[in-house]
Protein backbone atom coordinates (compact mmCIF):
# COMPACT_ATOMS: atom_id res chain seq x y z
CA UNK A 1 0.00 0.00 0.00
CA UNK A 2 0.98 3.39 -1.02
CA UNK A 3 2.37 5.87 2.04
CA UNK A 4 0.98 9.80 2.22
CA UNK A 5 3.42 12.20 0.88
CA UNK A 6 3.36 14.60 -1.71
CA UNK A 7 4.95 12.28 -3.82
CA UNK A 8 3.41 8.63 -3.27
CA UNK A 9 5.51 5.37 -3.23
CA UNK A 10 3.09 2.18 -4.49
CA UNK A 11 4.10 -1.09 -3.06
CA UNK A 12 3.99 -3.50 -6.80
CA UNK A 13 4.80 -6.98 -7.42
CA UNK A 14 4.95 -7.01 -11.11
CA UNK A 15 3.96 -4.48 -14.13
CA UNK A 16 3.34 -7.11 -17.32
CA UNK A 17 1.90 -7.19 -20.66
CA UNK A 18 -0.17 -9.76 -21.54
CA UNK A 19 -3.81 -10.74 -23.00
CA UNK A 20 -7.02 -10.30 -20.66
CA UNK A 21 -8.14 -14.04 -19.84
CA UNK A 22 -10.89 -13.67 -17.64
CA UNK A 23 -14.48 -11.92 -18.12
CA UNK A 24 -16.20 -9.60 -20.36
CA UNK A 25 -12.19 -8.46 -21.96
CA UNK A 26 -10.82 -11.69 -22.98
CA UNK A 27 -8.37 -11.43 -25.53
CA UNK A 28 -7.66 -7.97 -25.13
CA UNK A 29 -4.09 -6.79 -24.88
CA UNK A 30 -3.84 -4.93 -21.85
CA UNK A 31 -0.40 -3.98 -18.99
CA UNK A 32 -1.40 -5.20 -16.19
CA UNK A 33 -0.27 -3.61 -12.74
CA UNK A 34 -0.43 -6.19 -10.08
CA UNK A 35 -0.22 -4.25 -6.85
CA UNK A 36 1.41 -5.93 -4.10
CA UNK A 37 -0.54 -7.03 -0.49
CA UNK A 38 -3.93 -7.45 0.34
CA UNK A 39 -6.20 -7.05 3.46
CA UNK A 40 -7.65 -10.63 2.51
CA UNK A 41 -6.01 -14.02 2.44
CA UNK A 42 -7.70 -16.45 0.73
CA UNK A 43 -6.65 -19.94 1.30
CA UNK A 44 -7.05 -20.68 -2.22
CA UNK A 45 -5.33 -17.35 -3.88
CA UNK A 46 -3.34 -17.99 -7.03
CA UNK A 47 -1.84 -14.37 -6.76
CA UNK A 48 1.56 -15.51 -4.33
CA UNK A 49 3.60 -12.66 -5.38
CA UNK A 50 1.61 -10.10 -3.64
CA UNK A 51 2.06 -11.20 -0.13
CA UNK A 52 5.94 -12.25 -1.15
CA UNK A 53 7.77 -9.56 0.99
CA UNK A 54 10.61 -9.98 -1.53
CA UNK A 55 8.85 -9.36 -4.29
CA UNK A 56 7.88 -5.79 -3.58
CA UNK A 57 8.93 -3.43 -5.55
CA UNK A 58 8.46 0.36 -4.82
CA UNK A 59 7.27 2.66 -7.91
CA UNK A 60 6.73 6.09 -8.10
CA UNK A 61 3.93 7.60 -10.47
CA UNK A 62 6.88 8.78 -13.25
CA UNK A 63 8.34 4.96 -12.71
CA UNK A 64 5.31 3.13 -13.31
CA UNK A 65 4.04 5.80 -16.02
CA UNK A 66 7.53 4.92 -17.60
CA UNK A 67 7.53 0.97 -16.67
CA UNK A 68 3.95 1.08 -18.82
CA UNK A 69 5.17 3.00 -21.83
CA UNK A 70 8.74 0.14 -22.30
CA UNK A 71 6.83 -2.92 -22.06
CA UNK A 72 3.30 -1.79 -23.88
CA UNK A 73 4.09 1.41 -26.05
CA UNK A 74 1.26 0.08 -28.55
CA UNK A 75 -1.22 -1.30 -25.58
CA UNK A 76 -3.71 1.43 -24.92
CA UNK A 77 -4.85 -0.16 -21.61
CA UNK A 78 -3.96 -0.53 -18.24
CA UNK A 79 -5.20 -3.37 -15.53
CA UNK A 80 -5.11 -2.45 -11.64
CA UNK A 81 -5.22 -6.07 -10.14
CA UNK A 82 -3.59 -7.01 -7.01
CA UNK A 83 -3.11 -8.28 -4.20
CA UNK A 84 -5.76 -5.49 -3.77
CA UNK A 85 -5.64 -1.95 -5.58
CA UNK A 86 -8.73 -1.02 -4.07
CA UNK A 87 -6.97 -1.04 -0.33
CA UNK A 88 -4.10 1.60 -1.70
CA UNK A 89 -4.92 4.60 -0.59
CA UNK A 90 -3.03 7.29 -3.07
CA UNK A 91 -4.62 4.92 -5.86
CA UNK A 92 -6.86 8.10 -7.31
CA UNK A 93 -3.62 10.04 -7.59
CA UNK A 94 -1.88 7.41 -10.25
CA UNK A 95 -5.71 7.24 -12.16
CA UNK A 96 -5.41 10.88 -13.05
CA UNK A 97 -2.46 10.53 -14.31
CA UNK A 98 -2.62 7.48 -16.21
CA UNK A 99 -5.61 8.74 -17.42
CA UNK A 100 -3.74 12.08 -18.59
CA UNK A 101 -1.49 9.28 -20.24
CA UNK A 102 -4.49 8.36 -22.28
CA UNK A 103 -4.92 5.09 -21.00
CA UNK A 104 -8.20 2.76 -20.72
CA UNK A 105 -8.50 1.88 -16.80
CA UNK A 106 -9.98 -1.29 -15.60
CA UNK A 107 -9.45 -2.55 -12.15
CA UNK A 108 -10.16 -5.67 -10.54
CA UNK A 109 -11.02 -5.79 -6.64
CA UNK A 110 -13.11 -8.36 -4.05
CA UNK A 111 -14.44 -4.87 -3.00
CA UNK A 112 -12.81 -4.59 -0.03
CA UNK A 113 -10.94 -1.56 0.39
CA UNK A 114 -11.25 2.18 -0.04
CA UNK A 115 -14.38 3.83 -1.74
CA UNK A 116 -14.36 2.72 -5.98
CA UNK A 117 -12.49 5.97 -7.08
CA UNK A 118 -13.53 8.26 -10.06
CA UNK A 119 -11.86 7.74 -13.43
CA UNK A 120 -12.04 4.14 -14.37
CA UNK A 121 -13.77 3.09 -17.83
CA UNK A 122 -13.98 -0.67 -16.47
CA UNK A 123 -14.51 -2.29 -12.83
CA UNK A 124 -14.65 -5.72 -11.85
CA UNK A 125 -16.12 -6.99 -8.40
CA UNK A 126 -14.98 -10.28 -7.36
CA UNK A 127 -16.46 -10.43 -4.25
CA UNK A 128 -14.99 -13.01 -1.53
CA UNK A 129 -16.74 -11.35 1.34
CA UNK A 130 -19.35 -9.08 1.74
CA UNK A 131 -19.08 -6.11 -0.31
CA UNK A 132 -21.48 -2.98 -0.19
CA UNK A 133 -24.44 -2.84 -2.47
CA UNK A 134 -22.87 0.51 -3.76
CA UNK A 135 -19.86 -0.91 -5.03
CA UNK A 136 -21.52 -4.26 -6.39
CA UNK A 137 -23.83 -1.97 -8.63
CA UNK A 138 -21.16 0.01 -9.56
CA UNK A 139 -19.27 -2.58 -10.97
CA UNK A 140 -19.94 -3.37 -14.86
CA UNK A 141 -18.84 -6.85 -14.14
CA UNK A 142 -19.43 -9.47 -11.53
CA UNK A 143 -17.07 -12.14 -11.27
CA UNK A 144 -17.69 -14.96 -8.60
CA UNK A 145 -14.77 -17.62 -8.19
CA UNK A 146 -16.81 -20.96 -7.91
CA UNK A 147 -14.90 -24.40 -6.52
CA UNK A 148 -16.86 -28.15 -6.95
CA UNK A 149 -18.89 -27.59 -4.32
CA UNK A 150 -20.64 -24.29 -4.00
CA UNK A 151 -22.53 -23.66 -0.62
CA UNK A 152 -26.14 -22.84 -0.84
CA UNK A 153 -25.63 -19.49 0.47
CA UNK A 154 -22.98 -18.80 -2.78
CA UNK A 155 -25.47 -20.12 -5.12
CA UNK A 156 -28.19 -18.01 -3.80
CA UNK A 157 -25.99 -14.65 -3.92
CA UNK A 158 -25.16 -15.76 -7.68
CA UNK A 159 -28.30 -16.32 -8.39
CA UNK A 160 -29.92 -13.56 -6.71
CA UNK A 161 -26.91 -10.96 -8.88
CA UNK A 162 -27.72 -12.92 -12.20
CA UNK A 163 -31.26 -11.68 -12.12
CA UNK A 164 -30.24 -7.91 -11.36
CA UNK A 165 -27.20 -7.45 -12.58
CA UNK A 166 -26.17 -7.95 -16.87
CA UNK A 167 -22.80 -8.60 -17.00
CA UNK A 168 -22.28 -11.78 -14.27
CA UNK A 169 -19.81 -14.00 -14.58
CA UNK A 170 -18.79 -17.43 -13.14
CA UNK A 171 -14.91 -18.58 -12.94
CA UNK A 172 -13.67 -21.83 -11.86
CA UNK A 173 -11.15 -22.51 -8.78
CA UNK A 174 -8.54 -23.79 -10.20
CA UNK A 175 -5.77 -25.74 -8.28
CA UNK A 176 -3.17 -22.91 -8.38
CA UNK A 177 -2.12 -22.26 -12.47
CA UNK A 178 -4.01 -25.79 -13.54
CA UNK A 179 -7.63 -25.57 -13.95
CA UNK A 180 -9.87 -27.80 -11.79
CA UNK A 181 -12.30 -29.92 -14.09
CA UNK A 182 -14.52 -30.91 -11.13
CA UNK A 183 -15.29 -26.76 -10.27
CA UNK A 184 -15.52 -26.30 -13.97
CA UNK A 185 -18.60 -28.92 -14.22
CA UNK A 186 -20.20 -27.18 -11.41
CA UNK A 187 -19.46 -23.73 -13.60
CA UNK A 188 -20.37 -24.97 -16.78
CA UNK A 189 -24.22 -26.66 -15.36
CA UNK A 190 -24.97 -23.21 -13.63
CA UNK A 191 -24.46 -21.39 -16.19
CA UNK A 192 -26.52 -23.79 -18.77
CA UNK A 193 -29.57 -23.28 -15.93
CA UNK A 194 -28.95 -19.53 -15.83
CA UNK A 195 -31.15 -18.84 -18.47
CA UNK A 196 -28.65 -16.92 -20.29
CA UNK A 197 -28.11 -15.09 -17.44
CA UNK A 198 -24.37 -16.05 -16.47
CA UNK A 199 -21.54 -16.42 -18.29
CA UNK A 200 -18.55 -18.44 -17.90
CA UNK A 201 -14.85 -17.05 -17.50
CA UNK A 202 -12.34 -19.89 -17.85
CA UNK A 203 -8.81 -18.12 -17.19
CA UNK A 204 -7.61 -18.76 -20.92
CA UNK A 205 -4.01 -17.49 -20.31
CA UNK A 206 -3.90 -20.72 -17.94
CA UNK A 207 -5.08 -23.09 -20.71
CA UNK A 208 -2.54 -20.68 -23.23
CA UNK A 209 0.40 -20.93 -20.57
CA UNK A 210 1.21 -17.81 -21.40
CA UNK A 211 1.24 -15.04 -18.15
S1 LIG B 1 -8.82 -11.20 -2.43
FE1 LIG B 1 -7.76 -11.96 -4.27
S2 LIG B 1 -5.62 -11.29 -4.04
FE2 LIG B 1 -6.60 -11.12 -2.00
S3 LIG B 1 -6.08 -13.07 -1.00
FE3 LIG B 1 -8.13 -13.31 -1.96
S4 LIG B 1 -7.70 -14.19 -4.00
FE4 LIG B 1 -5.75 -13.38 -3.20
Amino acid sequence: MSQQSSTPIFFLCDIFSSIQGEGTWSGRAMVFLRFWGCPLSCSWCDEPLHKDPKARIEMTIDSILKEIELIGPKIPSVLLTGGEPLAVKELPRLIVELKKAGKWLGMESSGVGYDIPDGLDWLTISPKKAVSLEKMERANEIKFIVGPNPTKSQKDEINHWATIHPNVWLQPLGDGNQPNFGATKTCLDLVLASQGRLRLSTQIHKYLKIP
